[in-house]
């Protein structure tokens, strides 16, 4: 059996909600992201200093946030034994976050995979403001011209075959140069549009049994 390249997307995808969004709403000040959105779309400003000028709002220490977090945006049904059997299978499985890890690692440790190797920025969490750090992303992309997940993609690609789930904006350039796409939400949408194929993703029981016949066929 041939193994497989398995990329998945964190927040919306692994939790059943952004967990950016959650911290935001309990202990940000709402409508900044409104504010800043003519700046955005002027190119003024990055999406980086948008979120950065966001997250200094919220205030709150990283035990508040890992509390919230476990509470309000739960990993979706059947996550954990669909990642030991990516393992068993012999899969390269890898979390690819445009999120951060401060909020990533206590969630997937709390399930009990926190050893699942995870690409993310990160988020420096206290009572006075949150401060994110930036991970290096590599070169922008030559086809969606954003600093996007096909650079981790790429280096952790060796010819096997692909498969990404994602449910995002930042999941639209690596679900492209995926073979099997599992999409959900707005990723879904816009693949919809665009004619790529792909399977709805509603919980990882079905995610494993859809990739059951997937893996078999690659073998
Ligand atoms: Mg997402
Ligand atoms: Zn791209």
């Amino acid at each position: 059996m041939k193994s497989l390249l398995i990329a998945c997307d964190f927040d919306g995808t692994i939790t059943t909600r952004d967990t950016l969004h959650v911290i935001v709403e309990a202990f940000g000040t709402r409508g900044v992201w409104a504010a800043l959105e003519p700046r955005l779309r002027s190119g003024e400003m990055s999406v980086e200093q948008a979120m950065s000028e966001q997250f200094a709002t919220v205030r709150a220490t990283p035990q508040e946030v890992a509390a919230l977090v476990r509470r309000d945006a739960p990993v979706r049904e059947g996550f954990v034994e669909w990642v030991r059997w990516c393992r068993a299978e012999g899969h390269h499985l890898v979390v690819l976050s445009a999120g951060f890890r401060s909020v990533i690692e206590p969630v997937l440790a709390e399930a009990g995979v926190g050893d699942l190797e995870v690409v993310a920025n990160d988020a420096r969490f206290s009572r006075a403001g949150c401060e994110l750090v930036w991970a290096e992303r590599g070169e922008r992309c030559g086809i969606c011209d954003r600093m996007c997940k096909r650079w981790a993609l790429n280096r952790r690609w060796t010819g096997q075959r692909l498969v990404y789930l994602g449910d995002g904006i930042s999941d639209r350039c690596a679900a492209r140069m995926a073979d099997v796409v599992f999409a959900r939400a707005g990723l879904a949408e816009h693949l919809a549009e665009e004619g790529v194929p792909f399977t709805p993703l509603h919980d990882f029981v079905q995610v494993r049994r859809d990739m059951e016949p997937l893996v078999r066929a690659a073998a």
